[in-house]
């Protein structure tokens, strides 16, 4: 049995295209095409991990199937639980590259946070995966194998099936838009999350907002603010140097527009840098244009930074002034910490090195 070189991986395929080429696969063969929908049934609905375990099929139909198409699986380096029962997986690529997902279990629901590039190249001066540099892009594949993986350990540890999904974990999903979008996709169509279950957080890359705005399905977006205005989120959000705030505001207004979906802004608190009461006000104004809800976490520490998440009267008081403003706000509670698994702190055990705002902003303290 030779195997082609460059075999397709199944799993990255949105589903009309995966079907095609099974159906195109096995017409070649003159093998009835009820086998296409039976192999994504398998692949879907039962997480098969390989076309052996695929019983169902006649023998030679599986070895055929192997022979054509890959279906890459990325190995467990290793699973940690924290004491909240948050749970991370660093997953290993086939190339060796690592990325982490992770499991929050809150009420009756699981969430599963995912990477959407080994590493990051937006380099937030708060953000451990910012610091450990840009790797690489995922693929479609990659993205959707940890949803794969995590469902099926959380389902062999009872934990109960995943309710949403975030992409909240390494990199920056709109700065790899094709697989990223494709993810989607298949997480919608093929794996049946509903559209209003995932959200894709952004530092605010403005195009990838409006290809998203354009988008029939019901996705939320997450824009990572930290700062309301450009002064201030210029030096601790680097890419406010391309995308300044009135554009991204702008490219809001189109998601917005486009309907039914409420934007969430996230705002980390980092004592003394941008938690005074007065950014709240100007924080509202933007947040009350949208009617958006405002998520504010703690700043969880990244080893090296010096800084310190906000005093819980920092945090109420701002917190208060949204409320007074009319702006809906959750303080988030962080998950995780004992793990490395909270917002900001996943690294994948690569090297850290603080990028130069870093050094600007904390110089003059
Ligand atoms: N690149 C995307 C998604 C990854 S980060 C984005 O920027 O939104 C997910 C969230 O964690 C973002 O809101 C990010 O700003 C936040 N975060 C990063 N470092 C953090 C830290 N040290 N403490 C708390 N939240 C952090």
């Amino acid at each position: 049995m030779t195997r082609t070189t460059e075999r397709i991986d199944l799993l990255g395929l949105v589903p009309d295209d995966a079907r095609a080429a099974l159906e195109g696969h096995f017409a070649g063969r003159g093998v009835a095409s009820y086998r296409a929908r039976q192999t994504l049934e398998r692949l879907y609905a039962g997480l098969a991990a390989s076309f052996e375990e695929m019983t169902e099929l006649p023998v030679a139909e599986r070895e055929a199937l192997t022979v054509a198409f890959d279906l890459k699986t990325p190995g467990v380096a290793r699973v940690q639980v924290s004491a909240d029962g948050t749970t991370k997986h660093l997953w290993r690529m086939e190339d060796g590259e690592l990325v982490e997902s992770v499991l929050i279990p809150s009420g009756d629901r699981l969430t599963l946070c995912i990477s959407s590039q080994a590493g990051c190249a937006m380099a937030c001066v708060f953000c451990a995966t910012g610091w450990s540099g840009y790797r690489r892009n995922l693929t479609a594949g990659e993205i959707v194998a940890q949803y794969r993986g995590a469902r099926q350990w959380a389902g062999e540890n009872g934990r109960g099936a995943i309710t949403n999904i975030v992409y909240m974990g390494m990199g920056e999903p709109l700065m790899n838009r094709g697989p990223v979008m494709d993810s989607l996709t298949i997480l919608n169509r093929a794996y049946r999350v509903g559209a209003r279950r995932i959200t894709v957080s952004t530092v605010g890359i403005v195009p990838g907002i409006r290809e998203l705005a354009a988008r029939e399905e019901q996705f939320r977006l997450a824009v990572s603010l930290h700062a309301p205005n450009h002064e201030l989120r210029r030096k601790i959000v680097p890419v406010e140097k391309k995308y300044p705030l009135p554009e991204l505001v702008e490219s809001l207004r189109a998601f917005d527009a486009a309907g039914g979906r409420r934007i969430t802004f996230e705002y980390v608190m980092i004592d003394g840098i941008n938690d005074a009461p007065e950014l709240a006000d100007q924080l509202a104004e933007i947040a009350r244009e949208f009617r958006a809800h405002v998520n504010l976490i703690p700043f969880n520490p990244v080893p090296g930074t010096g800084w310190e998440p906000s005093s819980p009267r920092a945090l109420r008081l701002f917190a208060g002034r949204l409320d007074a403003a009319g702006v809906n706000a959750t303080v988030r509670e962080p998950r995780g910490q004992d793990i490395a698994a909270a917002c900001g702190q996943l690294a994948a055990e690569h090297e850290m090195t603080p990028p130069r705002p870093f050094i600007e902003l904390t110089a003059g303290r």
